[in-house]
C-alpha cells in the first residue's frame, strides 16, 4: 500500500510500517517538533479476523477482547512504548475534556477505567501516551511544545458541535499555562466532507453553529438529494481550533478518509458498523 494514492492535501500524512508489521499513519507537523511520539493506526498487522481484521483497537465492537489486547500491546510495540503507559478516552460523542496523570496509566486498555463521559484528555506527564478511538470521527491532536503540554480528542459531529476543540485547549491553558498561539494542531484521518452524508436535523445544528462564508464550507445541501447535505468535520474543526486561539499556519488537516481507504482504515459508514476500531495516539517523549 502506498499513500501517494491517498488523498492527503498537505501532503503531510506518512505511513510507517514497524518491524513487527504493524502500519499506521503519522504526521509531519508534529514528527518536526522532536517532543512528541504522534501516531494514527491502521487495519495492518494485528491478529484479529473477519470484519475486524486485523489491529482491532475496539473493545466494545463485539471482538475477542484477548485479540484486542494483543493488537493493542503490537502496536505499543511498533510506537516504542508499553501498553501500561496508554490511557484512553471514554468516548460516549461529549464534549468533555479531562486531564490524565501518571495514577490513570493503563485505564482503558489493561485495567477498568475511573472515569466516564470524557472525550478529550490532557496532560503534562512524559511517557504518558493519550489514546483515544475512530472508525470515522475525526482525532484532534494538540502540543503545546512551550509548556510542554498535550491534548487528544475525539470530535464526531456531536463533539465538533460542542467545540470539543476548544474545550480541549480551554483546559491546557488552565492547567497548563498553555498559551493558544503556542499549540500546534492536527486534525485527523476520518470521514471526508465529500463522503459524510447527514439528514436535515444535524444540517440544521451546524447551519446554526456556522454562519457565512464558515457555513459555506461547513455544510453544503447534496445535489439533487432533498434534505440531504454533506458535513465537513475536517473543517468545521479548523474553525474551532481558530476559535480555540490557535493561529492558521499552526492548524494542520489531514484530510485521508477513512470511508475511500476502508481496506486500510476501519469505517463505520463503509462497513455499515461491521467494523472493528482505530485509535489515535500522543505521547510527550
Ligand atoms: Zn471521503
Amino acid at each position: 500500500m502506498n499513500l501517494n494514492y491517498i488523498k492527503d492535501r498537505e501532503r503531510m500524512t506518512e505511513m510507517k510500517t514497524a518491524d513487527n508489521g504493524v502500519a499506521y499513519l503519522t504526521f509531519t507537523p508534529l514528527n518536526k517538533l522532536n517532543c512528541v511520539k504522534n501516531a494514527f493506526s491502521t487495519r495492518v498487522g494485528g491478529v484479529s479476523e473477519g470484519i475486524y481484521s486485523s489491529l482491532n483497537l475496539n473493545f466494545n465492537q463485539g471482538d475477542d477482547p484477548d485479540k484486542v489486547e494483543k493488537n493493542f500491546r503490537a502496536m505499543a510495540e511498533a510506537l516504542g512504548i508499553s501498553a501500561e503507559n496508554m490511557v484512553m478516552a471514554h468516548q460516549t460523542h461529549t464534549a468533555n475534556v479531562m486531564k490524565v496523570g501518571r495514577e490513570n496509566a493503563g485505564m482503558g486498555i489493561i485495567r477498568e477505567r475511573s472515569y466516564s463521559d470524557v472525550d478529550g484528555i490532557v496532560t503534562n506527564e512524559k511517557g504518558l501516551c493519550l489514546v483515544t478511538s475512530h472508525a470515522d470521527c475525526i482525532p484532534l491532536y494538540f502540543v503545546d511544545p512551550v509548556k510542554g503540554a498535550i491534548g487528544l480528542s475525539h470530535s464526531g459531529w456531536k463533539g465538533t458541535a460542542g467545540n470539543i476543540a476548544k474545550n480541549t485547549v480551554d483546559l491546557m491553558k488552565k492547567e497548563f499555562g498553555t498559551s493558544p498561539e503556542d499549540v500546534i494542531g492536527v486534525i485527523g484521518p476520518g470521514i471526508c466532507g465529500s463522503c459524510y452524508e447527514i439528514g436535515q436535523d444535524v444540517a440544521d445544528v451546524f447551519i446554526e453553529k456556522y454562519a457565512g462564508e464558515r457555513q459555506a464550507q461547513v455544510v453544503k445541501p447534496e445535489k439533487g438529494k432533498e434534505g440531504k447535505y454533506l458535513l465537513d468535520l475536517h473543517a468545521a474543526n479548523c474553525y474551532n481550533m481558530l476559535d480555540a486561539g490557535l493561529t492558521r499556519e499552526n492548524i494542520h488537516v489531514s484530510d485521508v478518509c477513512t470511508m475511500e481507504n476502508s481496506e486500510l482504515l476501519f469505517s463505520h459508514r463503509a462497513s455499515k458498523g461491521k467494523r472493528g476500531g482505530l485509535c489515535a495516539f500522543l505521547m510527550i517523549n
